[in-house]
């Protein structure tokens, strides 16, 4: 089984169970006919926040986290996102609401609009973070919800690990800006399911390769982040330069010291980091060096 089939039977699976705690319908294909969808996804909390990575850092936003992830990345701060509850939070600022799971795309982007409304009155440009767990487990829901919320002016970014290039192929029309995070063998703990085991090197260098052809290929902006632990070494974070060569032209290289947690209780080196910025560099990448800056203002 390759990873695309076993991308595809979580999904199923996921969809096929639902919250841990409750039996859920699975999902139905979107209807085309006026506009709705019925392309369902199980989410963990819709609120407001700020971006804290990447080139839109310290932008207000929306974001949408879904639920569900085929990786255990060392660092991951959001292990809760692995299994859907039963209902989700919708953050409101002075209220919160309980949405059932799974949710409707079209459902979930009025929810988003709430939250937008609440949050960022009359504000120029409105954005929805589309973030996980793994988006792209669910490309349907995030193509549809896209149309929904892309026709009334709010511009869609999508935060995945960049797996997945034929699920992003399917929702990549209704996405503005990509985040696509390059995950070094070092940061990866073993997988959810074995069969989902990522090779690392070549397999995964050639998978986000097209996934961030794709999104350049369609016009979207284009973030690869790079997060790096103590434990990282110069061969692995050369042969991820060595896999982004050919496209550094049109994206921002993000290296990101990771923020100690979890199963990471270091962050990398400045020595380290210097020398990895330095590399980068060399290669004339378009690179920043940004740390999780909503960890820094302990926002959500
Ligand atoms: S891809 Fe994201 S949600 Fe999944 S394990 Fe890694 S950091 Fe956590």
């Amino acid at each position: 089984m390759d990873l695309k089939q076993a991308l595809q039977k979580l999904k199923a699976k996921d969809l096929a169970e639902g919250p841990a705690d409750a039996p859920v319908a699975p999902a139905k294909s979107p209807a085309r006919s006026g506009g709705a969808s019925a392309a369902k996804a199980p989410l963990i909390e819709i609120f407001h926040s700020v971006q804290g990575e990447g080139r839109f850092v310290g932008n207000p936003m929306a974001f949408l986290r879904v639920a569900t992830c085929p990786l255990r990345c060392l660092y991951c701060d959001t292990p809760h996102s692995y299994t859907a509850p039963q209902r989700f939070p919708v953050k409101l600022g002075v209220r919160d609401l309980q949405e059932p799971n799974p949710v409707a795309a079209d459902r979930a982007a009025e929810l988003v609009r709430q939250v937008l409304g609440a949050g960022e009155t009359g504000a120029k440009v409105h954005r929805v973070s589309v973030t996980g767990g793994e988006p792209l487990v669910f490309p349907e829901f995030v193509r549809d919800f896209g149309r929904c919320v892309r026709q009334k002016g709010v511009r869609v970014h999508l935060e995945t690990a960049a797996i997945d290039p034929d699920a992003l192929a399917q929702c990549i029309e209704q996405v503005d800006h990509l985040s696509a995070d390059y995950k070094l063998p070092e940061t990866l703990g073993a997988p959810a399911k074995p069969e989902l085991a990522l090779a690392p090197g070549a397999s995964y260098g050639a998978q986000h390769r097209r996934c961030v052809e794709i999104a350049q290929k369609r016009g979207a902006t284009v973030d690869v982040k790079i997060v790096l632990t103590d434990k990282v070494g110069d061969a692995s974070f050369e042969r991820a330069l060595a896999d982004l060569e050919g496209l550094k032209e049109k994206l921002l290289l993000v290296l990101q010291p990771a923020t100690p947690f979890g199963a990471v209780t270091r962050t990398v080196a400045r020595p380290e980091l210097e020398r990895f910025l330095a590399l980068a560099v060399k290669k004339q990448f378009d690179v920043r060096v940004l740390p999780q800056v909503h960890k820094q203002l302990q926002l959500p």
